[in-house]
C-alpha cells in the first residue's frame, strides 16, 4: 500500500499539504491494507501513522505494511494532536466528506495548525485500478456470472422476487463472496418499469419481464451486473424494448475507450434510445465506476467531463422504463484497456425466455 502513499503524496505536496488526515473506511481500506472498522490514518510527507485502539493494534500491526501503529488508550483524535505537534506539521488536510460537525469542532479545539478541508483526493487515485485490484473484480464478476447462470434454472412462475433474489445472493456467497455489494434488485412484471424495484412479495407470471440487478462483494471489490430475462413469452412491445436496450448496451462496448470523456459516452447510450422513440423513459445515467464502493467514479453521465484513463472499471447500463408496461436494463463492468476495452462480465445477453 506504500505505492499509494507515495501517489497521495504527490498530489499534497501539490495542494501545499504537510499532512492527511484519512477518516473514510474505504479510503483507509485502500491506503493501509486495513480492514477493521475502528482507526485512522494521519500521512505526512515522510511518515505514515496508524492509529487504533487496543482491540485492533495486532491486526493493524499486520495489514498496514510501512505504518507505524499508534495505540489510543483516550480518544482517537487526542493521538491525531500529538502527532502534529509532534511533527511540527503546519497544516493537515481532512476528508470533509467524511468528518461529522461534531468531529470538526472537536478538531479545531485539539489540533493546533491549519485544518485543511479536502474532497475526491484519494478517490481520484482508487478510479485507477491496478493490475491486483483487476485481477479481484473480475473474481466478483464471475460469481456474479455464476450466479445468473444458477438463478435460471430457479425462476419460474409462482416463484416470488425476494425468493429470487435471496437464492442469488445465497449462491454468490456460496461462490466465496463475502456480501452482496448492495440490495438485490429483482422487478417483475409491471415493477420492471421501476429502475431500482427492490425485491417483493410479487409472484413472477408467466408473460413477465424479469429485471435483476446484483452484485457481491469479493476480497474488498464489487461486481455489479443487470440482465432481463422473459418467463414465458414477452409481448412483441417488451421483446421492441429488449433489443433497443441491447443495442445501446453494445454500442457503449463498441465506444468505450481511453481520451472520451464520460458525456460523450453516455451520450452514446442515450441517443440510441432517443432515436428509437424512448428518450424520455431512460432517465438514469449510462453507469459508474465500481471498485471498493460500489458507486464511485469516473461517472458515464450527461456531467461527467472526466475523459477515461487506462484502468478505469465502469459499467454500462442503458435501460428503458414505461410504467404500465415493464422495463429493461442490461448492466455490464467494463475495464478501459489499451486497445478499448475489456467486458469483465460474461453472462449471455440475447433475450431469454424460460
Ligand atoms: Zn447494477
Ligand atoms: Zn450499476
Amino acid at each position: 500500500m506504500i505505492e499509494r502513499v507515495e501517489k497521495l503524496r504527490t498530489q499534497m505536496e501539490k495542494e501545499g499539504l504537510s499532512a492527511f488526515l484519512v477518516t473514510s473506511p474505504y479510503n483507509l481500506r485502500y491506503l493501509t491494507g486495513f480492514t477493521g472498522t475502528t482507526g485512522l490514518a494521519v500521512i505526512t510527507l515522510n511518515h505514515a501513522f496508524f492509529v487504533t485502539d487496543f482491540r485492533y493494534t495486532e491486526q493493524a500491526a499486520k495489514q498496514c505494511v510501512g505504518y507505524e501503529i499508534v495505540k489510543n488508550s483516550g480518544p482517537i483524535f487526542d493521538e491525531v494532536a500529538k502527532i502534529v505537534k509532534d511533527e511540527n506539521l503546519p497544516n493537515i488536510g481532512f476528508e470533509e466528506n467524511f468528518v461529522t460537525f461534531a468531529q470538526y469542532s472537536l478538531f479545531e479545539e485539539l489540533i493546533d495548525t491549519a485544518l485543511v478541508p479536502v474532497t475526491g483526493m484519494i478517490e481520484a487515485l482508487r478510479e485507477i485500478k491496478e493490475a491486483a485490484e483487476v485481477e479481484i473484480i473480475r473474481k466478483a464478476c464471475q460469481i456474479s456470472d455464476a450466479a445468473f447462470a444458477h438463478i435460471l434454472t430457479f425462476i419460474k412462475p409462482g416463484v416470488t422476487e425476494i425468493e429470487v433474489a435471496n437464492e442469488l445472493d445465497f449462491h454468490m456467497r456460496g461462490l466465496g463472496a463475502t456480501g452482496v455489494s448492495f440490495e438485490t434488485i429483482v422487478a417483475s412484471g409491471l415493477r420492471s418499469a421501476m429502475p431500482h424495484g427492490v425485491a417483493s412479495e410479487k409472484k413472477i407470471e408467466t408473460g413477465d419481464f424479469v429485471t435483476m440487478d446484483f452484485g457481491c462483494y469479493y476480497d474488498g471489490y464489487v461486481s455489479d451486473m443487470t440482465r432481463t430475462i422473459a418467463v414465458g413469452k414477452p409481448s412483441d412491445k417488451l421483446k421492441e424494448l429488449y433489443q433497443i436496450t441491447l443495442e445501446a448496451n453494445k454500442q457503449v462496448i463498441a465506444a468505450a475507450k481511453v481520451g472520451i470523456n464520460g458525456v460523450q459516452l453516455d451520450a452514446v447510450a442515450r441517443d440510441h434510445i432517443a432515436a428509437n422513440g424512448y428518450g424520455e423513459a431512460f432517465g438514469h445515467s449510462t453507469g459508474h465506476g465500481i471498485g471498493l464502493e460500489i458507486h464511485e467514479g469516473p461517472n458515464v453521465s450527461k456531467v461527467s467531463e472526466k475523459a477515461f484513463v487506462l484502468g478505469n472499471i465502469i459499467t454500462d447500463e442503458p435501460g428503458i422504463y414505461l410504467p404500465g408496461i415493464g422495463g429493461v436494463r442490461i448492466e455490464d463492468d467494463l475495464l478501459l484497456t489499451e486497445s478499448g476495452n475489456e467486458v469483465l462480465t460474461h453472462a449471455p445477453k440475447e433475450l431469454i425466455i424460460l
